[in-house]
C-alpha cells in the first residue's frame, strides 16, 4: 500500500496558505464546510471560460458540453454511492433541501394522520423542522430515540418500543455534528425494513469522510452537500431507490421537469428529472465531480482513518486539561470533538481562538433539542479533514491552555 503524503495533498488547498490576525490560519471548521483543492476550484473557472451553457436544451456545441459534463457527474455520484443506476441520484442545493423533497414529495402521499415519523434526539435543524412542518400538515407524530447523554450514544434498548408499524419514516443521522457519533446504519435500517418502515440517512456528515454504499447500508433515501465534502456550495446530493422515486410526486414545477405541458394539465418526466425543475446549479454539479475525483484518489478509508485519529488525539489531550466538559463518545468517533471549558462561553472560546488564528465554531451548531437535553446552550467544536495535521492538533491545544489562563479558569 502506498503511503500518503498529506502535506503534499495540504498544498493542493491554497486557501490554508494564510495568516489571519497575525497567526498561520489553523482551520477546525471542517464540519461547517471544507476548504476546496485548486482541482475544484479550476474546474469552477474552466466550465465558466470554455463551456458555460445552459444543460438539456441546446442543440449546439456548448449546450451540448454542458449537458455531457452535467450527466456525467451524475453517473459519478452513483458510483461514488454505489447507486445500482443515475436515475437514482436527484441534484439539490443540498442536504436540507434534499430531506424537504423528501418531506414534500413522498411525505405528502405517505404520511397520513395518526402515522409516526421517528427521529433521534442528535439530529440537525434540517432533519426536524421538515417533519414537523408534514406533522403538522398531516396529523402524524414525531417520537425520538433518546441520546445517552454526554457521551453521545443513541439509546438503542429504546429501540423495540420505538420502531413500530406505526412509523412510516426512520430519518437519522449517520455521523452527529455536534457529538461525532458514528451511528450503526446498517444494523438500523435492518430492523426497519424488516417492518416494512422507510428510511432515510443524513449523510451530511460521513459522505467524504468515509466509504459510502447505499445497497450495503440498506437505506431507502440517503442526502448529503457538496461544500462539506471539498465540493461547491449550493450543491447537494438526493439518492433514493428507483422503484421509490418513480412513485413520488413532482416536488417544484417548472421547465426540465415536464414531458408535455398543457394550460390546464401536465405531465411528468421520471427521476431523476422530475424533481429537478428551472436551470440546475450546472458548474456545482460539475465541480462535485471534480471533489469526489479528489476524494477517492486520497481515499475515503484513508481520509477516515486520518480523521478519526486526529480527533482521538484532540480529544485525549483536552480530557488531560483541568475543568473540560467532553461531548460524544470516548471511542469510535468521527472526526470531530465538542467540549465546553468550565466557566468561559463557548463563543468567548471561538472569539479567543479566532484571534490566535484557529477557526473554531461555537453554539449550538442547529441542535437546539440535543442542547437542551444535555442541559446546556452551546458547544465549541473542532472538526478535522484530512487536511490537518497533528501540529494543528497542538495549536489548537496550546491556545485551549491559553484561553483558560486568560478567563482564569
Ligand atoms: N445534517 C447534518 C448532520 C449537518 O451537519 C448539516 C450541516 N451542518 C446539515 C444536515 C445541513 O446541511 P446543509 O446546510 O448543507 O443543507
Amino acid at each position: 500500500k502506498k503511503m500518503i503524503d498529506w502535506a503534499k495533498l495540504r498544498a493542493d488547498f491554497p486557501i490554508l496558505d494564510q495568516q489571519v490576525h497575525g497567526h498561520p490560519l489553523v482551520y477546525l471548521d471542517n464540519a461547517a464546510s471544507s476548504q476546496k483543492p485548486r482541482a475544484v476550484i479550476d474546474c469552477l473557472s474552466n466550465y465558466y471560460e470554455k463551456d458555460n451553457a445552459n444543460v438539456h436544451r441546446g442543440i449546439h456545441e456548448l449546450s451540448n458540453r454542458a449537458t455531457a459534463a452535467f450527466e456525467a457527474s451524475r453517473q459519478r455520484v452513483a458510483t461514488f454511492i454505489n447507486a445500482k443506476t443515475q436515475d437514482e441520484i436527484i441534484f439539490t442545493r443540498g442536504t436540507t433541501e434534499g430531506i424537504n423533497l423528501i418531506a414534500a414529495s413522498w411525505g405528502s402521499k405517505n404520511i397520513k394522520a395518526g402515522d409516526k415519523i421517528l427521529l433521534t434526539e442528535m439530529e440537525h435543524h434540517s432533519n426536524i423542522v421538515p417533519w414537523q412542518l408534514l406533522a403538522e400538515k398531516t396529523g402524524a407524530k414525531l417520537v425520538y430515540i433518546p441520546v445517552t447523554g454526554d457521551e453521545g450514544l443513541l439509546d438503542l434498548s429504546k429501540l423495540d418500543q420505538l420502531l413500530t408499524p406505526e412509523v412510516k419514516l426512520f430519518a437519522f443521522t449517520h455521523i452527529s455534528n455536534t457529538l461525532g457519533t458514528l451511528n450503526p446504519v446498517a444494523e438500523l435500517c435492518e430492523r426497519a425494513r424488516k417492518l416494512g418502515v422507510t428510511t432515510l440517512v443524513d449523510a451530511a456528515q460521513s459522505a467524504g469522510h468515509l466509504p459510502l454504499d447505499v445497497q450495503s447500508l440498506g437505506c431507502d433515501f440517503l442526502v448529503f452537500s457538496g461544500h462539506k465534502i471539498c465540493g461547491p456550495t449550493g450543491i447537494g446530493v438526493l439518492w433514493g431507490r428507483q422503484e421509490i422515486l418513480d412513485n413520488m410526486p413532482p416536488y417544484h414545477g417548472g421547465g426540465e421537469m415536464i414531458v408535455t405541458v398543457d394550460f390546464f394539465k401536465s405531465t411528468f418526466k421520471k427521476a431523476p428529472h422530475r424533481f429537478e425543475a428551472g436551470t440546475p446549479d450546472i458548474s456545482g454539479v460539475i465541480a462535485l465531480h471534480a471533489a469526489l475525483d479528489y476524494l477517492d484518489a486520497v481515499g475515503r478509508e484513508n481520509i477516515f482513518k486520518h480523521d478519526q485519529e486526529l480527533a482521538t488525539y484532540c480529544y485525549d489531550q483536552l480530557a488531560q486539561l483541568k475543568n473540560v466538559r467532553l461531548f460524544g463518545p470516548k471511542t469510535g468517533r468521527a472526526g470531530l470533538v465538542s467540549f465546553l471549558l468550565e466557566d468561559v462561553h463557548a463563543h468567548d472560546v471561538v472569539t479567543v481562538a479566532d484571534q490566535r488564528g484557529v477557526a473554531l465554531r461555537g453554539g449550538h451548531h442547529c441542535n437546539q433539542p440535543l442542547m437542551k437535553k444535555l442541559g446546556i446552550a452551546s458547544t465549541a467544536r473542532a472538526s478535522f479533514y484530512f487536511y490537518n495535521t497533528r501540529a494543528e492538533v497542538d495549536r489548537f491545544i496550546e491556545v485551549t491552555r491559553e484561553i483558560q489562563k486568560f478567563f482564569g479558569a
